[in-house]
């Protein structure tokens, strides 16, 4: 008998190809090499949300073998596309979706979403490489999107990974996952470069035109697009870097190609989180120059726009309009900058010395070496009443007296505030910063500890893990021991020091 098959989620899919309409020059179309015998290693409720999935969709009869590279959903039409760009500040020349294989945009209540397979195998753009991703990288992939998502941080999300037991040799061996990625683009400033650099000017413009067309429709009406287009992206990496910098987050490897054009953060590599904190901390145990340290990032972000700013220039065609544009990104970072360090102080009206005062404690963190997330999450406890100790952060510092002074200044500009100081004041300065500077972030351990136990067959802490980092500012979480919160929020241990992040995934 010929049934009918079951109803499944996947029918509904509404699939959309707009990327494919730019035209051969933009990508390769082709097909996974699926993972044998995949299963699933972990999934994000978030992420099906931001896709308007039903919480079972994993259960469709097709979900498994289509994320791993086996098989379509009906709609699917996959590439892989073409991009060049700079690597730590030198032309790279050709690189392109070397090991992410783009499945098509889906219809969301947001609007349409690109799907992407990251490890899916081969493509034209691998020079070299397996086209594979292992689960250590895809575990840190999967939860560090999720996490900045939950942090309020521009980021493409991670809706699955799905694992095998397929090897795959990095300085050790280790085996395959596929980890499904989900942006309104995975559009990157490299893509802009590629066909600049190769005089492609059609191409060049249909991209601009197309980026402008479908998330930068206001740029439309600028008498020159291209350098609205430009200030656009401006804007959005210096909101991205402020943020970034804010939470200790250091991505490690911001090549042009990793720069997303929606100002997202985009290709999870050797990305840290600042314990201990160190302006000039580098995750990336390959960046041996300190090129992508924690306080290089905001001149790094610059850097990489002037990138595209000369890519776009064939387009903008005047010199003083395209430096205007991106001379943005040198007043928007200091703004946003200061709206966040403004927030993580507790502050809520603006003087002129609120950077000051933010910038001096940071100072002192770096002298003395305070835990960053550690560090604020204690401020948002700090009694302004006169003589109080505040032991609890006062005790993070080697040099207590140093701190005293710089508490007596913070105290003296609490009490500026319109609401003033007092025990009242204090409590409800300490619920905004509750929601501001957060408990639990994915430090490097915390990730490793999820990645021993996944290697040996138990996706228990990934899952857990990921529960948490859902809910960062929370202290409680239904479900989560005291033990397991101390553990997630507090130091990293001794052994924390010891990992190396390099750029193999
Ligand atoms: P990344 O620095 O990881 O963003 O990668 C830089 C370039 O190398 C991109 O074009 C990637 O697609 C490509 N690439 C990285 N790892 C692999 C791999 N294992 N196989 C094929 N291409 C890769
Ligand atoms: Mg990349």
């Amino acid at each position: 008998m010929n049934g009918t098959p079951p109803p499944s989620f996947s029918t509904s899919l509404r699939w959309t190809h707009r990327f494919h309409q730019l035209g051969q020059a933009f990508y390769t179309e082709l097909g996974a090499e699926p993972l044998p015998n995949p299963h699933w290693v972990a999934r994000s409720p978030d992420a099906a949300l931001v896709l308007g999935w039903p919480a079972e969709w994993w259960q469709d009869p097709q979900a498994l073998a289509v994320l791993s590279g086996q098989g379509q959903w009906p709609g699917m039409r996959c590439l892989a596309s073409v991009y060049s760009g700079h690597q730590f500040g030198v032309w790279a020349g050709q690189l392109g979706d070397g090991r992410a294989l783009w499945l098509g945009e889906v219809e969301t209540p947001q609007g349409p979403m690109e799907l992407q397979l990251k490890g899916a195998g081969r493509t034209p753009y691998s020079r070299g490489g397996d086209g594979r991703a292992v689960l250590r990288s895809s575990i840190r992939e999967f939860l560090c999107s999720e996490a900045m998502a939950a942090l309020g941080i521009p980021t493409t999300r991670a809706l699955c990974i799905t694992g095998s037991a397929l090897p795959v040799q990095r300085e050790t061996r280790e085996t395959a996952a596929v980890v499904t990625r989900v942006a309104p683009s995975f559009i990157r400033f490299g893509h802009f470069e590629h066909f600049s650099n190769r005089g492609q000017l059609e191409e060049l413009q249909a991209l601009a035109d197309f980026v402008i067309q479908h998330h930068a429709p206001e740029c439309a009406q600028d008498e020159n697009p291209y350098a609205a287009l430009l200030e656009w992206v401006s804007r959005r990496t210096a909101m991205l870097m402020a943020h970034w910098q804010a939470v200790g987050f250091c991505h490690g490897v911001m090549n042009t190609d990793n720069m997303s054009i929606l100002g997202l953060t985009i290709d999870y590599g050797p990305f840290g989180f600042l314990d201990a904190f160190d302006p000039h901390h580098v995750c990336n145990h390959s960046d041996h120059q300190g090129r992508y340290a924690y306080s290089q990032q905001p001149g790094v972000g610059y850097w990489n726009l002037y990138a595209l700013g000369q890519a776009l220039m064939p387009l903008i065609n005047d010199t003083d309009i395209a430096v205007a544009a991106l001379e943005v990104f040198k007043t928007e970072y200091p703004r946003a900058w200061a709206e966040r360090l403004r927030a993580k102080l507790g502050l809520q009206v603006a003087h002129s010395d609120d950077v000051g005062l933010g910038t001096s404690l940071i100072h002192l963190m770096a002298q003395n070496r305070v835990d960053f997330t550690i560090l604020f999450r204690r401020l948002g406890e700090f009694s302004s009443a006169a003589g109080a100790p505040n032991e609890a952060l006062r005790s993070l510092f080697i040099d207590r007296e140093a701190f005293d002074a710089w508490a007596q200044t913070y105290r003296l500009r609490l009490e500026r505030e319109p609401e003033g100081a007092g025990p009242v004041r204090d409590a409800q300065r300490a619920q905004r910063m509750s929601q501001v500077n957060p408990s639990v972030v994915l430090r490097n351990h915390l990730a490793e500890t999820a990645i021993r136990s996944a290697q040996d067959g138990d996706f228990g802490e990934t899952e857990q893990l990921l529960k948490v980092l859902r809910q960062p500012f929370d202290d409680e979480i239904p479900g989560i021991s005291r033990a397991d919160m101390a553990r997630y929020a507090g130091f990293p241990p001794s052994w924390a020091q010891q990992i190396e992040v390099s750029c193999s995934s």
